[in-house]
């Protein structure tokens, strides 16, 4: 059956492992607290299924989540079990990769000042997207190690950039930055581009000339440059500098954990990897968390604003705008896990925010 053609948009659940498995099912409570005219399929990829059968992704995988789904909801990957974290590598980067999923965007926003740990930052200083390059880079695993054990080993890791790769990311910064204005309202008109060229010429070189180029093709977007270090140190010492912020996947990796510190910890970032006109995937920025899987604890925020972002990708402006809100009421009334400075368990919080949608 071709799923889309059928007007109710079909939505694949990975919740996956560790605090993935308490999340999600958060999140899609609160989409159909939202009334979204959505179906929801679960899938059990995931360690589990791995220690059972030794599956990771089933034959014909990717290919029936990219034909059969709207929409990918992704929880975690990485169980203490599985040493190798093949299953995680095999689900995670093989559905990037192999659905060539290659824009990685993460916004950055401060719901409350409360959130962050710096001093005297407002909401409106920290509202900044990053849109990391998420098929390419040193995730890809070329290199190999020679010698391995031996006093003599050598460990290569490679940088992958390539020209069609670089250009295709830095083009839809340019183009985010174009269409999506802040949330108080104001138009965005800043793409910084963050390499190392100075230590990194080779890959950094490729980056700085394609980033010349497309930046010329938008005259009314300002095109800033800085050194990854550089930029760390400016997030923390004025945020409120940045509009979006493309850069390439390990880069990208690095800055947004760092970027979730200034919006209230891991437990509150929200990502999307997108191909536009393809079936997209939605997941949390945090991981599996084992230290604080099954115990009610995790933080829910970050999977409900990332099924915010999902239902906005999918054109249900309205349905995502009373998720945000609810999540940002939730915040403010303290109607959150202990991370963010509530008492609620995960599942609590998650109802809290699911009533208030349905209100
Ligand atoms: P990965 O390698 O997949 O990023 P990780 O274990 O290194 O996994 P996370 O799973 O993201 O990293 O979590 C690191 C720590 O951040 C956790 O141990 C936990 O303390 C905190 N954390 C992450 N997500 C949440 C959440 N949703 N709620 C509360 N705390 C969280």
């Amino acid at each position: 059956m071709d799923h889309k053609k059928q007007t109710k948009k079909r939505i694949a659940v990975l919740p996956g492992d560790g605090i993935g498995k308490e999340v999600i099912p958060q999140a899609v409570k609160v989409i159909q607290a939202s009334g979204a005219e959505v179906g929801f399929t679960e899938f059990d990829w995931g360690a589990d299924r791995y220690l059972r059968d030794q599956t990771t992704v089933p034959p014909d995988g990717f290919a029936m989540l990219a034909r059969d789904f709207d929409a990918i909801l992704v929880g975690a990957f990485g169980d203490p079990r599985v040493k190798t974290n093949i299953h995680a590598k095999e689900i995670l980067l093989g559905m990037r990769f192999k659905m060539d999923l290659y824009a990685n965007i993460r916004p950055v926003r401060l719901l409350n000042a409360a959130l962050c740990p710096l001093k005297g930052v407002e909401p409106k200083d920290v509202d900044f997207v990053v849109v990391r390059e998420n098929t390419e880079g040193v995730y890809t695993d070329a290199g190999g190690v020679f010698k391995q054990g031996t006093a003599d080993e050598i460990a290569i890791q490679e940088d992958i950039n390539t020209r069609k790769g670089v250009e295709r990311i830095i083009r839809y910064a340019f183009e985010y930055c174009e269409q999506h204005v802040k949330l108080d309202g104001s138009p965005r008109n800043k793409v910084l581009m963050c390499d190392k060229s100075n230590a990194m010429t080779h890959a950094g070189g490729l980056w700085q000339r394609v980033f010349k180029e497309v930046s010329a093709e938008y005259p009314k977007i300002t095109a800033q440059h800085m050194y990854v270090d550089a930029l760390c140190m400016q997030m923390v010492h004025s945020p409120r500098q940045f509009d979006v912020i493309v850069t390439n996947n390990m880069f990208g990796d690095i800055i947004t954990d760092l970027a979730a510190g200034l919006q209230g910890g891991l437990g509150m970032a929200a990502s999307g990897n997108i191909h536009p006109g393809r079936t997209s995937m939605f997941e949390p920025v945090h991981g599996s968390a084992p230290l604080i899987a099954g115990k009610d604890m995790a933080n829910p925020f970050g999977a409900i604003l990332t099924a915010a972002m999902m239902l906005r990708h999918l054109g249900f402006t309205k349905e995502a705008d009373k998720i945000e809100a609810a999540v940002l009421e939730a915040v403010r009334l303290k109607k959150t896990t202990q991370d963010i400075g509530g008492g609620l368990g995960t599942t609590e919080a998650g109802e809290w925010v699911a009533k208030r949608v349905a209100s």
